[in-house]
Order: C-alpha cells, then sequence, then structure tokens
C-alpha cells in the first residue's frame, strides 16, 4: 500500500507543468509614462490595409511597469524623458520608483519591448541594470548608422560597455522560474519583445506595440510603420495562444481601455 502511495505521487509531479508557479512573491506595477496630449487619428499610420476611416481618432497612453520578484526589481520599458515633447510624462520613473521605495540602484534588469523612444528614453536613469532587449533590436541599435525609428543614444551606456546586456535570440525566463519571461514577439521591429508576468492571481501579459489598440489588436491589423508584416502577425497569433492557454489578461500599452486592468499607482497586483 505504501509502494502504491509513493508511485502515486511521483506520477502526479510528473504530470505538473515544466514551470510550477513561482514560490517567490510577485508584483507587478503600472507606471504612468506619458499621456497623449490629443487623440491620434489612425487610418494613415496605424493600418496598412486601409482598415480606418480618415476621420476615426483614438486617444494614447504611455505605460511604464514595474515587477517586483522577491527583492528583485525589474523595469519594463523607460517611457520618454518628462518635459521632451507634449506626450511626455509629468513625473521621471526614478521618482515613480521612489513613490514604491526602490532605487535605481536595486533595478537588476530593464526590459525593453523595442527601440523606439516612447519605449526607451528614461533607460539612462537605471545604469546599473541588466539589459533585456531583442537581439534584432540591439542589432538595430549597434548598427552605424543605427536602424531609423532605433533611439540609440539611450542606450550609449551599454553600447559602451559600461552596462551589461543580453541580446536574446530566444525567450527569456528572467528569474529562473518561470515567472516572468520576455516571449519575442518579432514584427513591429527586428526584436521586438513582450512580457508574461505569471502573477498568482492570474498571467498577464504586456504586448509592447505588438499592437497599439484593441481595434489592431482583435483584428490582426498591422501598422503602415512596421518592420515586417509576417512576423507581427505570427506574433498576434502567438500572444493570443498564450493569452487562451494561460488565461491570461492581454494589456494593450498603448491602449487606455487598459489601463484599469492593473491597479491604480501605487497599488501592485500580485
Ligand atoms: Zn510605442
Amino acid at each position: 500500500m505504501q509502494v502504491h502511495r509513493i508511485v502515486l505521487a511521483v506520477s502526479l509531479c510528473a504530470a505538473m507543468p515544466a514551470f510550477a508557479q513561482s514560490s517567490a512573491d510577485l508584483s507587478l506595477w503600472r507606471l504612468d509614462c506619458g499621456t497623449g496630449a490629443k487623440p491620434v487619428t489612425i487610418a494613415e499610420r496605424f493600418s496598412d490595409t486601409y482598415a480606418y476611416s480618415p476621420d476615426k481618432q483614438l486617444p494614447f497612453t504611455y505605460s511604464c511597469y514595474v515587477v517586483k520578484h522577491g527583492n528583485d526589481v525589474m523595469v519594463w520599458d523607460t517611457g520618454f524623458v518628462p518635459g521632451s515633447n507634449p506626450n511626455a510624462p509629468k513625473v521621471s520613473l526614478t521618482d515613480q520608483l521612489g513613490q514604491l521605495k526602490i532605487t535605481p540602484d536595486q533595478v537588476k534588469f530593464v526590459g525593453i519591448s523595442h527601440f523606439h523612444a516612447d519605449h526607451t528614453s528614461q533607460l539612462p536613469s537605471l545604469p546599473n541594470a541588466q539589459l533585456l532587449i531583442g537581439k534584432g533590436d540591439w542589432d538595430g541599435i549597434t548598427a552605424k548608422p543605427p536602424m531609423g525609428g532605433a533611439n540609440a543614444a539611450a542606450f550609449t551606456h551599454w553600447i559602451s560597455g559600461g552596462g551589461k546586456v543580453e541580446p536574446l535570440t530566444l525567450d527569456k525566463d528572467v528569474f529562473g522560474d518561470g515567472s516572468v519571461v520576455v516571449m519575442r514577439t518579432p514584427g513591429h521591429t527586428p526584436g521586438h519583445s513582450s512580457l508574461l508576468v505569471r502573477l498568482k492571481q492570474g498571467a498577464v501579459i504586456l504586448v509592447g506595440d505588438a499592437a497599439h489598440f484593441h481595434e489592431n489588436y482583435e483584428s490582426n491589423g498591422v501598422p503602415a510603420f512596421n518592420y515586417d508584416r509576417a512576423e507581427t502577425v505570427a506574433s498576434l497569433d502567438r500572444i493570443k495562444k498564450v493569452a487562451a492557454n494561460l488565461k491570461a489578461t492581454v494589456i494593450i500599452q498603448h491602449d487606455p481601455r487598459d489601463i484599469g486592468k492593473l491597479p491604480a499607482f501605487p497599488q501592485a497586483a500580485h
């Protein structure tokens, strides 16, 4: 009888998913990294199939995120520098981290969805963080001259060897327990990434700019400014399958309709 119980226990373990839920405390905050000064006309730049009428406008937001895993801190996307343009945030990333009692030195990883300025401009305020970025984007940043649209200046510290960088060709299991994964979702840029955070309350996917708003996400819509159409569509398909399998909440970082999917700062989701 004893033997049978042991066998049963072993077979149950074997049936568990490869990555069990993390035992470390995991929290996720949304930070305001900018507010669109006025609604954006989406027909021209945000559809390569003439999907929207010329007068359709949508408001945009700009979001950064903080993940805390045990005592380790990761920042996801860094937004514009305050005061740099009409869409820029009023409060800096470091000041918002300060409200969470996190100093820039404590930030161990900074993950970047892609190299555009609205996601990377406050990178220099996190010089001690290891940079996690898709290799395609890193190659675009370090090319001479840099690829069009790449905000290479923000990466100077890492390009010069002053900071650690890990150019990703595969998904990156950031903390080694499957709880936080930088997913390869190329297309918008060559090395575009999304972030999966498997909170206790349920999984969340931060999609970067794989889609900029609900309408494009739902219809596999591709912006006119986009690196590789087929890759973008495949990445949207991947995100939707991961979301279905994990019953994940999908958060479109630029869509103000998704701000309320996480608690209002400084509250966190757990
Ligand atoms: Zn963006």
